[in-house]
């Protein structure tokens, strides 16, 4: 297969190792040693972290993939938690969050 012109990689070097293979997986104990506001979150077992496009998009200065996802912190902190427990009233809630 012809590479196009503008690209520097083809497909299959991309998914075969490097940076960008490292980064989409990258793992959650990754996650937490470089985001210490995802690692101190009450959040985090359920979110992970968020979404790591978003986070980059969202990195106050210089992009970083391991960011948090704003996106994500808006919506947990907005009462999910509380939500998602009163809309499963019937269910043990084998996950609670402790202050
Ligand atoms: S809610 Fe925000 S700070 Fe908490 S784990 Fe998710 S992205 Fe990180």
């Amino acid at each position: 297969m012809r590479r196009q012109r503008g690209y520097a990689h083809s497909l299959k070097e991309l998914l075969s190792g490097g940076e960008y293979l490292d980064t989409v997986c990258a793992n959650l104990y990754q996650r937490v040693m470089n985001n210490p506001v995802c690692a101190a979150c009450e959040h985090f077992r359920y979110c992970n972290g968020g979404c790591m496009a978003l986070g980059t998009l969202y990195s106050p200065e210089v992009p970083d993939v391991f960011g948090s996802d704003l996106t994500k912190c808006v919506f947990y902190r907005n009462g999910w938690y509380r939500k998602a427990v009163s809309a499963m009233s019937g269910w043990r809630n084998e996950t609670e969050i402790r202050p």
